[in-house]
């Protein structure tokens, strides 16, 4: 897998170039634990100059762009993004780890991203408001400006489509930092983009370290708002730094979403559910599902089951597409570990099994079904973010809403339950910025409106709801007598 595109540079004001710096960073394999490339080392410099190219970019000829224009330009980017399907799949396998078929449907995400927002670009409207005789008063849905985005490791693809394509359908000028154990399919975006005919500056990419690049872009006075996806630790950091330029921010955070399975539930159909939220990505997925909760009368029954499934997981290289890829680094497999050890052996109901054959190098870990725990338990409570589930059970509906809201995050819920008044009851309890009725994730549908609550984050991405979270309102009161 070579990339077509030289990953050592940074695209700024439409052009590739080394970094101000000219360090690179190096780009591991996480199936083999192997060096596969090297990457810019951005710093404050480079992210200086990205911001004024966005900016010149605004003043230019970017700015002058209708909103049909902006979205056809998203809608051209998505054709080349499915046009270069296998080569953005292979390298978003290779660099995140993950199975490839799971690579296949990112890059399915992304040209949808493209496309929805490349459709809904010129049908965000402001609103005509009644008022006092004699006036005519309006609204208009401007830019914010340079907008700065922070983006994870673990969906690059995903999160770069839903934050940058409705960012730009709305008109602002963006600066990318993508994640540096991962950021192969952020450069090739940027330069799909370049071919696509994007004015230069619209999108500029510059990787580097979090606490480089990252923190150069969150500080600086000229981006007018700011949206990360990442861990709790560094989206407090990110706020604290917003608040210095007073700048509107979004927050995709981790989670511990729960599903619900009550007695009246159609388990047949609920079991692929509860398994895949939990291992998808091997477990590395903001709205992984981490925990089960189950009412008692069936406890034995979903345990058993999943069990069963957990028991045939297969897990192994990314390019050999089974069930779980490795973790993205060997320090995310220590983090895992070491939550795994607070378990006692005889609570580890099942596990899946790593291939013998699997690279020694990666950084493999079994899938583990963990069950016996009190709800309070760490590894109830905390975004363990690998493969790893808990089953808890529960008494009566009061006793699920307690257990499900008992953590400090809100990102997603949902309930498995043939009772529709049930359903509606707990649609409205349950905390969290997305609850799923018999179903989980909802396919990732791009029109949905996603985010969190509590330690998940603020704000919300994809859907239109991002279109309004990416511009400024503007009322206009005009007096004619
Ligand atoms: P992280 O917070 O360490 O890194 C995320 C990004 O922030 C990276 O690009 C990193 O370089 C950058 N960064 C790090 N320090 C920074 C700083 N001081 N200033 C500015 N930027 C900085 O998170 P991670 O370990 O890469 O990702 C895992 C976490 O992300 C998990 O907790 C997961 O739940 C969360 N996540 C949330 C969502 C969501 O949509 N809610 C999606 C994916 C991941």
């Amino acid at each position: 897998m070579t990339p077509w595109f030289d990953p050592t540079q940074v695209f700024i004001g439409g052009r590739w170039q080394p970094c101000a710096g000219g360090a690179t960073l190096p780009l591991e394999n996480p199936s083999t634990g192997e060096e596969i490339g090297r990457i810019a080392r951005g710093d404050h410099r480079d992210i200086d100059a990205a911001v004024q190219a966005a900016e010149a970019a605004l003043q230019g000829e970017w700015g002058t762009l209708t909103a049909a224009e902006r979205g056809r330009l998203l809608l051209h980017l998505g054709q080349l993004v499915s046009e270069h399907f296998d080569a953005l799949a292979e390298m978003e396998a290779t660099d995140v780890g993950k199975p490839l078929q799971q690579a296949k449907n990112d890059v399915i995400a992304l040209a949808r991203y493209c496309e929805f927002y490349g459709g809904a670009a010129d049908k965000v409207m402001g609103e005509t408001i009644p008022f006092q005789n004699g006036f005519t008063v309006y609204t208009l849905r401007e830019p914010h400006g340079v907008t700065g985005h922070i983006v994870p490791w673990n969906y690059p693809m995903q999160i770069i489509g839903r934050s940058i394509g409705a960012a730009l359908a709305m008109g602002n000028a963006c600066v990318l930092k993508p994640a540096e154990e991962a950021c192969l399919t952020a450069l090739a975006f940027a330069d799909l983009a370049r071919q696509a005919g994007f004015p230069p500056g619209a999108l500029n990419v510059v990787p580097g370290l979090g606490d480089e690049a990252g923190a150069a872009l969150t500080a600086h006075p000229g981006v007018r708002h700011l949206s990360f996806t990442g861990s709790v630790g560094t989206g407090r950091k990110v706020q604290a730094a917003a608040a210095e330029n007073l700048v509107p921010v979004t927050l995709e955070l981790g989670g511990k979403s729960p599903q619900l399975v009550f007695k009246d539930a159609d388990v047949d159909k609920a079991l692929p559910f509860l398994v895949n939220a939990g291992i998808q990505n091997a477990g590395q997925t903001c709205s992984a599902s981490s925990r089960i909760l189950v009412q008692r009368d069936r406890m034995d029954e979903v345990t058993e089951r999943m069990a069963e499934a957990y028991r045939a997981l297969r897990v192994g290289p990314a390019m050999a597409d089974l069930n779980v890829g490795p973790l993205i680094s060997a320090r995310q497999k220590d983090i895992v570990e070491s939550y795994l050890s607070l378990a006692d052996p005889s609570q580890v109901i099942a596990r899946g099994e790593v291939l013998d054959n699997a690279p020694k190098g990666g950084h493999y870990v079994a899938p583990t079904l963990i069950a016996g725990l009190d709800p309070e338990h760490r590894l109830a409570q905390e975004e363990i973010f690998g493969p790893v589930q808990v089953l808890l059970p529960f008494e009566d509906e009061e006793d699920a809403v307690r257990i499900a809201n008992g953590t400090a995050y809100g990102l997603v819920a949902s309930v498995w339950s043939s009772d529709g008044g049930r359903q509606m009851r707990l649609a409205k309890r349950l905390r969290a910025g997305q609850v799923f009725l018999n179903n989980y994730g909802a396919a990732g549908g791009g029109e949905l409106p996603f985010g969190g609550v509590g330690h998940s984050g603020h704000g919300r991405e994809k859907g239109f709801e991002a279109l309004y979270g990416f511009s400024a309102l503007k009322t206009v009161a005009a007096h004619h007598g």
